[in-house]
């Protein structure tokens, strides 16, 4: 009976030794296979009595160097206080569930792990488990999202003010397009019902005209800042001599500066270096600042531009930059409107009686232009004591060695055009032919008018024009058509084309071989520059190298009268210069100058392929024994005597070169 006893309680506790035996290696294969960090700490002393594979493997510590050590003498608590926390959760609740806290590993780097842990009975010592997951991933993909969520949440934000903007920008443009047009609707309807007196035509007639000019002005400024909003502007960056812009600027305006009987001065620095950019957008910008100046100026007032290197030192700014600035003797802007006058639209001190007529684009548009070029635009000024707008430009990194003594600088070659010259007029409208026929008959050039591309191939090969105005777009052959034909046929390639067009491609009309770009509607004062500077250009081009001042100037005049285009160098090394920069169709060569004489500079320009075919013919003060044969020898194609009187020499030149320019 006993026995039976006895031997059950033996089976039982057999079974159950077996059971704890089965179950503890369950947990130690769960232990050692888990995918989670595991760790055993014993509460008493806070030792590290065991840790799985994981554990060393996410920790970086060996199994050495964490059993038997407690948490804090590893330091693997990046943050005292979670280890605080997490022993007053434990001890509140009995256990602890996913937590977030964070470790710092063997390699100092801190991870966050989500934390479980619990109090289990190892051996007779309350012990903790812990269980933790490396969650630093999920944490940054979390943090990651939540910014690109922010990212998202301010762009389309931003999308939200735009639009705003947008539609109150558009009624504001249509508001002052509107008022221009108006006028011109109500006057001309005036003029074509009633039988107004001459006077009162007149009248009218001015009126359409001044707000014809003002709707013009308003559609290209509104054009110009809307390409260059939306990045579809077509910049080209060119060396570009600041004085030179500012001379055309002044050109430009120098019928306003007449009518308000004002003096404008400049001031450019003798050295002052080229810089880096669009040079139409440039004349722009300074025209812009001038004509500004020139509005806002009561009569007999004074205007000056001034140009200078702005040293690293002197600014902020990463690199030497060239300064501009246009003061004025004007009304001035009261310091509170300094902002606002940069703003689209916005036309400060409107309580004026006499209104200046303006678009309210004009400085807008200057900022983008010179903000795209990395420079600044800004104002100084005060009420009633006239105004100065600076504006910065990047210097051409090129520019610092090659910088033209003062004097050498060339004036604007402003030769005459010689001859009856014969232009070519291409578009289908036959309003603007008309028109632009009338206008360039009234300068005394004539007129050959085509309204297509074929008839303007046929008119070209059979007339020889001195030049070609040509519209784009036109049905059958397009303008780019034309000049793709032009400039591929050796008879035709040489005239000058003008494109004169609403399309706005340059890159693609300059690279078929266009001369110069118009867009319509246009000032017929600009086109008439195009025109000359065009013709001009065509000239043969002479450059006259002396170091005696006045026999250059002298020459240069008279080659000018001529028809020829002549530029000077005072010595030897400028000479090379230059017909490397604008490689001349005929050089004239002093042989007597300083450090380098003509015959160095005749035999370094035959050295080279490029210039070596360039005629020289050279001038002597005084007849040197045997001059003429060594200038012949080193490759003259002519020697003259000074002293003889330029006659002879300018025959040479005409039968070398033809008498006009594009033959
Ligand atoms: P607007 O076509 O009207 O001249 P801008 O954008 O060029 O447009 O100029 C905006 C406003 O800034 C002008 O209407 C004028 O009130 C003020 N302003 C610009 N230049 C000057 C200046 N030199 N002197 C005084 N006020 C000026």
């Amino acid at each position: 009976f006993g026995h039976i006893t006895i031997s059950r309680d033996i089976t039982k506790r057999k079974e159950m030794l077996e059971s704890l035996r089965e179950s503890e290696e369950k947990f130690s294969k769960a232990f050692r296979a888990s995918p989670d960090a595991i760790a055993i700490t014993r509460l008493k002393d806070g030792l590290f009595v065991d840790i799985n594979d994981n554990y060393t493997s996410i920790t970086g510590w060996t199994r050495e160097e964490i059993i038997n050590h407690t948490s804090k003498d590893i330091g693997i608590w990046a943050k005292a206080e979670d280890r605080v926390k997490m022993l007053k959760i434990l001890k509140e609740k009995g256990s602890v569930q996913n937590e977030e806290f964070e470790f710092r590993i063997k390699s100092g780097e801190v991870r966050v792990w989500l934390f479980s842990g619990e109090i289990i009975e190892i051996g007779g010592d309350r012990c903790l488990i812990t269980m933790t997951v490396d969650i630093t991933e999920r944490k940054r993909a979390e943090e990651a999202l939540k910014q690109k969520m922010e990212e998202l949440r301010i762009a389309y934000q931003k999308l939200k003010e735009l639009d705003q903007l947008k539609d109150s920008f558009l009624s504001t443009v249509s508001h002052e397009l509107r008022t221009p047009l108006t006028s011109i609707k109500s006057f001309s309807e005036i003029l074509l019902t009633y039988d107004e007196d001459k006077e009162t035509q007149k009248e009218f007639l001015n009126i359409i005209k001044e707000e014809s000019d003002r709707l013009t002005r308003l559609i290209n400024d509104f054009l110009d800042l809307s390409k260059i909003e939306s990045g579809r502007m077509q910049w080209e960056t060119v060396e570009v001599s600041v004085a030179e812009v500012i001379k055309t600027a002044i050109n430009a305006t120098q019928a306003l500066v007449v009518k308000g009987n004002l003096e404008v001065k400049t001031e450019i620095s003798p050295k002052l270096p080229t810089v880096m950019f669009d040079k139409d957008r440039l004349v722009q910008v300074v025209t812009n600042l001038l004509s500004n100046a020139i509005k806002f100026t009561p009569e007999k007032g004074k205007i000056e531009v001034k140009a200078r290197l702005l040293e690293q030192k002197e600014s902020k700014e990463k690199a030497d930059m060239v300064v501009v600035s246009v003061t004025d003797s004007g009304i001035g802007i009261a310091p509170k409107d300094h902002g606002g006058v940069f703003e689209k639209f916005k036309q400060v001190g409107d309580t004026l009686t006499d209104k200046p007529k303006g678009t309210g684009l004009g400085l807008p548009i200057c900022k983008e232009i010179v903000e795209h070029f990395g420079g600044k635009l800004w104002v100084e000024s005060e009420l009633g004591k006239g105004s100065t707008f600076f504006f910065t430009l990047p210097m051409a990194k090129s520019a610092e060695m090659e910088v033209p003594e003062a004097e050498e600088i060339e004036e604007p070659v402003k030769v005459a055009i010689t001859g009856k010259k014969t232009i070519l007029v291409v578009d289908d409208e036959a309003n603007i032919r008309r028109f632009l026929a009338h206008e360039l008959k009234k300068r005394g050039y004539s007129v050959l008018q085509a309204p297509g591309g074929s008839k303007a191939l046929e008119l070209a090969r059979k007339h020889h024009p001195d030049l070609v105005t040509l519209d784009v777009l036109m049905e059958g052959m397009s303008g780019f058509d034309v000049t793709a034909v032009l400039k591929n046929d050796p008879e035709t390639k040489d005239i000058p084309i003008l494109i004169v067009s609403v399309v706005e491609d340059r890159k693609r009309a300059y690279k078929l071989g266009v001369n110069d770009y118009l867009t319509k509607p246009f000032k017929i004062d600009l086109l008439i520059e195009k025109v000359n500077q065009l013709l001009r250009d065509a000239q043969r081009k002479i450059l006259v190298v002396d170091d005696d001042k006045n026999l250059v100037k002298s020459l240069k005049y008279q080659l000018g009268k001529r028809g020829y285009s002549a530029s000077v160098a005072h010595n030897g090394k400028t000479a090379l210069e230059r017909v490397e920069n604008r490689p001349p169709d005929l050089i004239l060569l002093d042989i007597k100058m300083p450090e380098m004489d003509g015959y160095e500079v005749m035999k370094a320009l035959k050295r080279r392929p490029e210039t070596a075919h360039i005629p020289i013919l050279v001038m002597s003060g005084i007849d040197i024994d045997g001059g003429r044969v060594k200038a012949l020898s080193v490759g003259a194609a002519d020697y003259f005597s000074k002293s003889g009187g330029f006659d002879q020499m300018f025959e040479t030149i005409e039968s070398i070169l033809g008498g006009d320019a594009e033959d």
